[in-house]
């Protein structure tokens, strides 16, 4: 993380991020239809329309959590009745939309035409969507999706696809443009074949020391949010990859004095990712993985690509929507990161007790438990807000990590 910028993917990535904004404000200005999605949403459906670009509030907030001003967007939200107790991407996102943007460091999102939230990671989105749906007097299109408990039902993938179905109806009726199929087949080929890349990048953690830090995990996220669907997601994925095998060939590790691997569970500290991995660095931690982006790309908690065989694209995204870790009941978490921890050779896991987000946050004591009654895993619970940095101790969060590494060790002498 603290040569994030001196690589060439860093450097790549600061450039997708920055047309991936420039584009879409520049399309918008043209009269392209704008949708504001939530992250869990399938992009690669807009593809299939020639004008139709996309917006990501959550996305949008994570940059003005890690540019440092997520309090500041958060305290307007909440000058205007909202609690803090609200997770804090919608106060960032509300806080934005109520001044126009004013203090954005991306000059915000352009006002859509259609908001599309889903249910998968929680129901506060569709909420928060609501809101702007009420303000701003714009559609609010809903996709329900069912809590995953277990491998999706057939019943399940089919009520979702015709929701999608009902999405791109909705929006060839708003834009009077035509939605053509083979293009959302195209974007789902795309981001499968970048999704590969990603997992090669992931993979190297399994390396002695790690080849990556889940922090370089965290920032790489952006292009997944912002670009899926597109030939630069595979290029920025591949690159990435291939850049991290060559250092890894050479020798060149983020912490080349890695004496405890330790694993990341719930959202980034977006506000925290360079003292964090820094401060971890001079003690020789290092977080490999985290479920936060482990989860990217595979279904009900996996590791491993789930690839797109080349059949219905609908189906592959609806099949895909229980990829990330908030829909997933205890058992599915539990199975995921024993299998995450036994790949990767953790030494203790940190679990970010998160407030603001309560569906990551919910299971987590009793998960703990489990790893460490039934895996024997050295674990400890911080207090962590992704993008409020006021609910953040930095005394707190070090003496609980320093505790694990002292129990890490302890283990270790005791055999
Ligand atoms: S509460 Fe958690 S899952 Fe819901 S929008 Fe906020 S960060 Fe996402």
């Amino acid at each position: 993380m603290a040569s994030f910028q001196k690589t060439e993917a860093g450097r790549h990535l600061s450039m997708v991020v920055r047309d991936a904004y420039t584009r879409l404000h520049a399309r918008a200005a043209e009269g392209a239809f704008v949708v504001w999605i939530a992250i869990n949403v399938p992009a690669e459906i807009f593809a299939g329309f020639d004008n139709v670009v996309y917006g990501v509030p959550e996305s949008h907030a994570a940059v003005n959590a890690a540019k440092g001003i997520g309090a500041l967007q958060c305290e307007k939200a909440e000058r205007i009745g909202y609690s803090m107790d609200l997770c804090s991407y919608a106060r960032i996102d509300i806080g934005c939309v109520s001044d126009n943007f004013k203090d954005s460091p991306t000059f915000g999102l352009p006002k859509p035409h259609l908001l599309v939230s889903n249910t998968n990671n929680c129901s506060l989105l569709a909420k928060w969507f609501d809101v702007h749906h009420r303000e701003m007097g714009i559609p609010h299109f809903i996709i329900d999706v069912p809590f995953c408990y277990a491998p999706q039902k057939t019943g399940d993938r089919d009520y979702i696809v015709a929701q999608f179905h009902e999405l791109i109806r909705v929006i060839e009726t708003m834009s009077g443009q035509r939605c053509d199929m083979e293009k959302v087949r195209q974007a789902v080929s795309l981001t499968d074949e970048g999704i590969g890349w990603w997992k090669r990048f992931l993979g190297f953690a399994e390396h002695r020391p790690s080849g990556i830090t889940a922090f370089d995990s965290f920032v790489q996220m952006a292009p997944f949010l912002i670009a899926r669907g597109t030939k630069q997601f595979v290029a920025h994925y591949r690159l990435l990859a291939e850049e991290t095998a060559r250092r890894v060939a050479s020798g060149d590790f983020p912490v080349p004095g890695e004496q405890y691997r330790l694993f990341w569970d719930n959202i980034a500290p977006w506000h925290q990712l360079r003292d964090m991995s820094e401060t971890l660095e001079e003690k020789g931690a290092n977080i490999v993985g985290a479920t936060y982006t482990s989860c990217i790309g595979g279904i009900e908690g996996s590791f491993d690509h789930f690839p797109y065989g080349g059949g219905d694209p609908l189906a592959h995204l609806a099949r895909t929507q229980n990829a990330y870790v908030c829909p997933h009941g205890m058992a599915l978490r539990t199975a995921a990161m024993a299998d995450a921890v036994k790949r990767l050779n953790i030494d203790g896991i940190v679990f970010a007790g998160n407030r603001s987000c309560k569906p990551y946050s919910i299971t987590q004591f009793g998960q703990q438990q489990k790893m460490a009654g039934v895996f024997g895993a050295s674990s400890v619970m911080i207090d962590v807000d992704h993008a409020d940095v006021r609910k953040y101790s930095r005394e707190n969060t070090f003496t609980r990590l320093d505790a694990l590494i002292e129990n890490i060790d302890m283990k270790r002498r005791c055999g």
